[in-house]
């Protein structure tokens, strides 16, 4: 399953948890695991808190402090601190599946990062039922 994710802004983190779990429930997987895979060398996903939005915030304003879009990179394309970012975020994630729902902490939710946008892009979902 592909979800089409667009970002608004240069840097964005997307709650992406609701789309992810509505799949699950509409292939019927009551237990097994999901696979979420970013095909993109600007982007990526992560876990972390849905609850409170100043945690996404934060994390940008780390990320973004950390890898400074200007720098002497070496990319003539001009985007290399999204590259970066996307290679310490990571571009996949593997989650269980219970009772029909992702196996997320009470916190937690599943953002889609972009670090090169605004831009459409795409979340490549695998889910594999257990036996
Ligand atoms: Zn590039």
């Amino acid at each position: 399953m592909q979800l089409t994710v667009t970002s608004r802004e240069k840097t964005q983190l997307l709650d992406i948890t609701a789309q992810i779990q509505e799949h699950i429930r509409m292939q019927g997987i009551a237990s097994g695991i999901c696979h979420v895979f970013v095909p993109h060398t600007t982007a990526a996903v992560t876990i972390n808190e849905n609850a409170d939005p100043a945690v996404p915030a934060d994390m940008l304003r780390v990320l973004n402090k950390i890898i400074p879009w200007d720098m002497d990179y070496r990319h003539l394309e001009g985007n290399s601190a999204a590259h970066m970012k996307s290679t310490l975020v990571g571009a996949s994630l593997t989650i269980a599946i219970d009772n029909d729902r992702l196996v997320l902490g009470t916190w937690q939710g599943i953002f889609f990062c972009e670090f090169d946008g605004p831009r459409t892009r795409q979340v490549l979902i695998r889910c594999i039922r257990d036996e």
